[in-house]
């Protein structure tokens, strides 16, 4: 909890491809915790990577989140955040938390710089909402790279710095980030930021079992192929809620309202959730029927 009690999540989309439909699921997934707990759901684009973040996939996915009927409490742009990484950077240089580090750079045989944390090789164990305890030996990962220059901080150090200004109580995100925890615990750790609560959700995978990618399954990755196909937006949301959670009733049609009420994230379960199109077409269906009635 925040300092007040209140629950607050974030949604953090990379600007670098169209909105992923895990990304989506992940979005309604920190939103549902958000709304029933009186919460807040804060939208922030982790721009960081300048070469492939584009306006273009920003507005796609500002677009489809707002069509799939999400809003948001608070936004933030982290390219419009460097002064604060850079503060941090120093700090940690300063305290001997991390250090520039001069390296070869293979193909052009120069030196670079980089920015490494120092790892303090130990063993991290965390508990995750729906995984359990989980642990790692920090040894294997050596002094992480957080940042290519001052100007120009990385991933793991822009998202737990930010998680600590915004308040973040709970890290809800796909699994595939699992590994990225105990990197990020390190880097809480080192600059004196408490720990969120963290739930990390069972990826969503083809028919044939393997992690949905734009390269192996192409456009259909995209939550907009369905929104272009005719897929009413509380079809989408239905059946992302049923991608890694589910009610322990026969109930499978729900509303957003419903979803806030029913959603339980102790029952999100651990093993990959396979994305069935002809389920989505038949939740779709009941959906088209429901919106006729009213
Ligand atoms: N920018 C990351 C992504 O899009 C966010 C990861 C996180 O939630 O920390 O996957």
């Amino acid at each position: 909890m925040s300092d007040s009690g209140t629950v607050v999540v974030r949604m953090a989309p990379s600007p670098t491809g169209k909105l992923h439909i895990g990304t989506a699921r992940t979005a309604l997934f920190n939103y549902l915790y958000a709304k029933q707990n009186g919460g807040k759901f804060i939208l922030r684009i982790d721009d960081t990577d300048k070469e492939r973040s584009t306006k273009e996939f920003e507005q796609n996915i500002l677009d489809d989140l707002t069509w799939l009927g999400f809003s948001w409490d608070e936004f933030y742009r982290q390219s419009e955040r460097t002064d604060i990484y850079l503060d941090h950077l120093k700090k940690m240089i300063d305290s001997g938390h991390a250090y520039v580090s001069k390296e070869e750079v293979k193909e052009e045989g120069d030196r670079a710089e980089v920015i490494r944390l120092k790892n303090p090789n130990k063993k991290i164990a965390f508990d995750d909402l729906i995984r359990g305890q989980v642990e790692f030996d920090t040894t294997e990962l050596g002094d992480i790279v957080i940042a290519k220059s001052l100007e120009e901080p990385l991933y793991h150090l822009t998202s737990v710095i930010d998680d600590a200004l915004m308040g973040i109580t709970h890290v809800i995100r796909g699994e595939d980030h699992i590994s990225n925890t105990p990197r990020q615990i390190l880097i809480q750790e080192a600059i004196g930021a408490s720990r969120p609560i963290y739930a990390h959700l069972p990826l969503i995978l083809a028919s044939d079992r393997s992690k949905l990618s734009k390269r192996k399954h192409g456009e259909s990755v995209a939550l907009s192929y369905y929104r272009e196909q005719g897929i009413l937006p509380q079809s989408i949301i239905n059946y992302l809620a049923l991608l890694g959670w589910n009610p322990g009733t026969d109930q499978e049609v729900f509303t957003l309202d419903e979803l806030i009420k029913t959603f339980d994230m102790k029952r999100v379960h651990k093993g990959g959730a396979i994305f069935d199109e002809k389920k989505l077409a038949w939740v779709n269906r009941k959906h088209y029927n429901l919106s006729k009635v009213k």
